[in-house]
Order: structure tokens, then sequence, then C-alpha cells
């Protein structure tokens, strides 16, 4: 992954991070893809066995707020 970006919309610099997601256990923890629609579960939210994930990485225009993400 490139360390350093220019945002497709204006060109200005963009700042690598990554999407924060807030568990039900109040634990911070990086947000993941995985493929296909989300299997609503009454008991975890969202169901997530037998599926790949990947860590969501994202860069941050630091002018226009763009954000461009990758699931690697
Ligand atoms: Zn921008």
């Amino acid at each position: 992954m490139e360390l350093d970006k220019s945002c497709p919309k204006c060109s200005s610099v963009m700042q690598r991070g990554f999407i924060l997601d807030h568990t039900a256990h109040s634990s911070n923890v990086v947000a993941q893809w995985q493929p296909g629609e989300p299997q609503r579960s009454f008991w975890v939210g969202v169901q997530t066995k037998n599926s790949p994930q990947y860590e969501i990485k994202a860069y941050r225009c630091k002018a226009c707020g763009y954000l461009e993400s990758y699931a690697l």
C-alpha cells in the first residue's frame, strides 16, 4: 500500500488511517470487510461465520475529507 496518496477529487494530500468500529462491549476495533449480504442475528447482530474478513484501511483527504478505503 502506498504511504502517500493524492486525492482523486481535489489532488490534495491524503492521510492513511482506518475505520474505527465500536462493538456492543465498548471495545475499539478496526472495521472489517467480508463478502456477501449481512445476515442479521438476534444474538450477535450480524453473523460472520465461514466468511473471510479483511481489515479496512482508509485514506482521508486533509482538504475535502474524501475517503478511499482498501480491504487487504
Ligand atoms: Zn480531496
